[in-house]
């Protein structure tokens, strides 16, 4: 195992062009401890970036809001600028493990580290977040829903890092918001079935809904199809059953230690109902 911690985020930058074999990178290692002491990561690169103050840090600029990748659950369930913009987001992340862990867990180790259980992921989906992604020649950004493509699989390349993620100042401005994690306890439980909603309602319409799931799929995501159907619906025009049928089309529940994948299909469904009456 080679250890590095570079003095800045060029120079991190440097040591991913130039580095051979897997690179990991040492966030808040509540993740990559556990699997470097498990034997599942072994002879990597592992760089240390929580010293990076680049990295840190929470910033309203313009009509954004931009939370560095290093930034802890902590700093964010702490920050006057999430609270005054992003409450629900703020709001839904205090159900996040413990606060011993919030105060080293990362919302970049979070994304990057690619659980289906990843309780940061289904808020970013609804909030229609971006990601920054650097490296030495450029920085991109891409809406979150393309960043995973398989079962701890994303886009990013070998000498590239999640340096940021963005979201809209206003992207809960007027929306009815609803969260609910289903796990076996209250606190540091990990999510058995996650569902995150925003909706805005004029009259008795839905004129915009987003859901997103975790623990249902390879990774989490947005429910686009069950969404187009509920667009422009009022309660009373809602079909359950077509709802059922498109819901089946959208998530992969499986059976595991946790739970099973007739229990987490009925909770899906019960939490959608809950949020639509
Ligand atoms: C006891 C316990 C309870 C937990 N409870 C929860 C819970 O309730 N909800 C939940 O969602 N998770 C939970 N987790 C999982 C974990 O805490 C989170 O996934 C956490 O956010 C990971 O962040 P980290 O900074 O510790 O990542 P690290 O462990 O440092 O890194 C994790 C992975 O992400 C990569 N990475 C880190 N930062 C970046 C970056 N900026 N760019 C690209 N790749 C990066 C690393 O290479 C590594 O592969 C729990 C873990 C433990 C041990």
């Amino acid at each position: 195992m080679k250890f590095i911690k570079p003095e800045t985020v060029n120079s991190l930058l440097d040591n991913l062009e130039d580095s051979e074999g897997k690179t990991y990178f040492l966030a808040g290692g509540t993740d990559l401890n556990v699997q470097i002491k498990n034997g599942i990561i072994r002879n990597a690169n592992i760089i240390y970036i929580n010293h990076l103050s680049e990295l840190n840090g929470i910033n309203a600029v313009n009509g954004s809001i931009i939370i560095g990748a290093t930034t802890s659950f902590h700093e964010i369930l702490e920050s006057e600028v999430i609270r005054h913009h992003l409450p629900f987001f703020q709001k839904s992340l205090r159900s996040f493990a413990s606060p011993l862990l919030q105060n080293s867990a990362t919302i970049g180790g979070n994304i990057a580290n690619g659980s289906p259980t990843a309780d940061v992921v289904p808020l970013l989906l609804v909030l229609d977040a971006k990601i920054e992604l650097s490296s030495k020649t450029r920085n991109r950004f891409i809406y979150l829903k393309d960043f995973f493509n398989g079962y701890k699989q994303n886009v990013m390349e070998s000498n590239e890092i999640i340096t940021k993620i963005i979201i809209d100042k206003n992207a809960e401005k007027d929306c009815i918001t609803f969260y609910e994690k289903v796990g076996s306890r209250k606190a540091l439980a990990i999510s058995k079935v996650s569902l995150a909603g925003m909706k805005r309602v004029s009259g008795n319409k839905i004129t915009m809904i987003k859901l997103s799931v975790g623990s249902l799929n390879e990774y989490p995501r947005r429910l686009f199809k069950v969404e187009d159907y509920l667009t422009d619906k009022t309660t009373s025009e809602i079909d359950f059953t077509k709802v059922e049928e498109l819901l089946d089309k959208e998530i992969t529940p499986i059976t595991d230690l946790r739970s099973d994948k007739e229990y987490r299909y009925h909770v899906c469904v019960n939490l959608i109902r809950a949020f639509l009456n």
